[in-house]
């Protein structure tokens, strides 16, 4: 099941970029297994994805031990900064760095143990109030202060999109994070790079693929509904 799904992800990918005249190399699918059993993991790994989300520090620790080591574990979900330590030099990367204090910590804790982490910008375009992120006013001076943090590598933005019935609803708000990494780009900010866009989940990748994304977030797509009252 989670094989033929893998597979048509990947399809549907293909095809959005096929039609927005972009390369489909261009763009990562990131795997999201939050609540799933390593069994599933494990069978999608098999079906060759290396790239997992999650989005809770307790679970990629635990899969993280189970899970074959060229795994690349993405943490998308909002961290407490004081569990910054636990993951620091597991994650290939951290979609969801949504303040500054985040990011000193962030940048503490990697000194420490010697490693440089990539990261994202998390940035609530659709100003939601139930969600973390900078607002994109707020991006800019962000930047400028994470410019000299030398074991933060800031290397694109990400965001979630509102929860939409029909993905085409969500296309303005990846137009927006697309023109603002653009602007980004072109002010040459030292040590922060904006080759990555996360954005883009089950019910709106397609979309989000024609207008930029490079990483997509693929959960229920891939795994099926999930279930947290079982957990
Ligand atoms: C859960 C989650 C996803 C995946 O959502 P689906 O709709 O299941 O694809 C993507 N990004 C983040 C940040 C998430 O928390």
């Amino acid at each position: 099941m989670v094989a033929k799904n893998l597979e048509e992800v990947r399809a549907h990918i293909t095809e959005a970029c096929i039609a927005a005249g972009r390369d489909k190399e261009e763009v990562t699918l990131v795997a999201v297994s939050k609540t799933k059993p390593v069994e599933m993991l494990q069978e999608a790994y098999q079906a060759g994805q290396r790239i997992f989300g999650e989005n809770k520090v307790q679970e990629i620790m635990d899969k993280y031990e189970v899970m074959p080591k060229d795994v690349q574990w993405h943490m998308i979900g909002h961290l407490q900064r004081n569990k910054v330590k636990y993951i620091v030099d597991k994650v290939a990367m951290i979609h969801s760095v949504d303040s500054l204090r985040l990011a000193q910590a962030i940048q503490q804790e990697a000194e420490k143990k010697k490693v440089v982490v990539p990261v994202l910008i998390e940035v609530n375009v659709a100003k939601e109030e139930s969600k973390f992120g900078f607002s994109v006013e707020e991006v800019f001076p962000a930047l400028e202060e994470m410019s000299t943090y030398p074991n933060l590598h800031v290397q694109g933005l990400m965001t979630i999109a509102p929860f939409v019935e029909n993905g085409e609803d969500n296309r303005e708000i990846f137009r927006k994070l697309k023109k603002l990494s653009v602007d980004i780009e072109k002010k040459n900010i030292n040590n922060i790079t904006m080759s990555v866009l996360s954005m883009g989940m089950s019910g709106d990748y397609q979309v989000a693929v024609q207008e930029g994304a490079t990483m997509v977030r693929v959960g229920t797509g891939i795994f099926g509904e999930r279930n947290y009252a079982i957990r």
